[in-house]
């Protein structure tokens, strides 16, 4: 094992989150990454604002960041990787041996290890240091001339392409994204480069429903809006399929009913601990509900489409903020009113 003592950004508890030194320790399996720039995620913002995210509670300090894009630093011979390339950190490390891995389902896998995760004790480091250990499958080559600015959103774009893949073909479909926060987003730009001919978002910020027109939504509606309700309700649903992102109790309820017989909803948005469901619904219109978790291959997809310009992400980017200043970084990215993903620069 050999070490290194860097800059990262760590959690203690809620609100709490620190720049501070940190000692990275890799062996000659592994590949070391100087990190060039950072994304926060909704996960690292619940951290830091609750101490959790969903089940997993934060025990100790841990090392935030998931959304990663750097330069190789060493790579063990075998890998096929260079020193001074470029990569995107593919965050995922599936055991890569169950039967869920074996099916192809490496994002269900139980003994999953993603970055940035207090799912297990001793937590998963993230990424958000000057320089973090991978294993070689984790990093993925873009081509030489690529934005690392652009290159980092391909983890959140992952997730969203994973989410429309659930749904199956869009080509011709009428879309609904519910929630137009930095995922519901990203879905929109994926329903319409997976061909969707309508891709309207609801959602209640003012902010969110610009963005959500910015990358590339029809149309963006508030969901108070009851007039248009009565309309999507009409001849018992307007919608082929309804991505659901942003886990509020009211949304995922009505999705049921804005959806057509046979139409599908996949629910992506996290959140609601428990919602008051149109059972009754769902079953005499044959529904399809999918839930969607992270991704798989889809990681790679993502990569490609960024670099070949088939989505922006740029009306995403709200801030670029230095790692000294990862505290304040993590105040703004919490701000959702104000900013949508923040970028820390290492
Ligand atoms: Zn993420
Ligand atoms: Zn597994």
């Amino acid at each position: 094992m050999q070490q290194k003592e860097v800059k990262a950004v760590t959690v203690h508890e809620a609100h709490d989150v620190r720049c501070e030194n940190h000692v990275v320790e890799w062996s000659d399996e592994e590949v070391l990454l100087k990190v060039e720039r950072g994304g926060i995620c909704g996960s690292d913002i619940h951290y830091y604002l609750h101490g959790r995210a969903g089940m997993s509670v934060l025990k100790a300090p841990m090392v935030l960041g998931h959304e990663l894009i750097g330069i190789v630093e060493y790579a063990p011979a075998t890998s096929g990787l260079l020193a001074g390339q470029r990569v995107a950190v593919n965050p995922s490390r599936p055991c890569r041996k169950c039967q869920l891995c074996e099916q192809g389902h490496q994002n269900l896998c139980r003994s999953m290890r993603f970055m940035g995760s207090a799912q297990f004790f001793p937590h998963v480091n993230g990424g958000f240091a000057q320089y973090v250990a991978l294993d070689p499958q984790q990093c993925v080559p873009c081509q030489p001339d690529a934005d690392p600015k652009r290159l980092v959103f391909a983890e959140p774009l992952a997730v969203c392409i994973h989410a429309v893949r659930q749904a199956g073909d869009l080509v011709g479909k009428r879309v609904l994204v519910t929630g137009a926060g930095p995922i519901g987003s990203l879905v929109i730009a994926a329903a319409l480069a997976s061909g969707a001919s309508e891709v309207i978002a609801t959602d209640i910020s003012e902010r969110c429903r610009h963005l959500a027109l910015a990358m590339g939504a029809t149309a963006a509606i508030d969901p108070r809006d009851e007039h248009q309700a009565r309309l999507w309700r009409e001849e018992g649903g307007y919608f082929d399929v309804c991505f659901e992102a942003s886990g509020a109790a009211a949304a995922i309820s009505s999705a049921v009913s804005f959806v057509r017989p046979a139409g599908t909803i996949v629910q992506l948005g996290m959140g609601a601990a428990s919602v008051d469901y149109p059972v009754g619904s769902l079953l005499v219109k044959e529904i399809q509900l999918k839930g969607s978790f992270r991704f798989v291959d889809e990681f790679n997809i993502a990569v490609n489409w960024l670099e070949n310009r088939k989505i922006d992400p740029f009306p995403l980017l709200s801030a670029e903020v230095g790692i000294h200043e990862a505290a304040q970084a993590f105040e703004m990215a919490a701000d959702k009113a104000r900013y949508a993903k923040i970028q820390i620069v290492f």
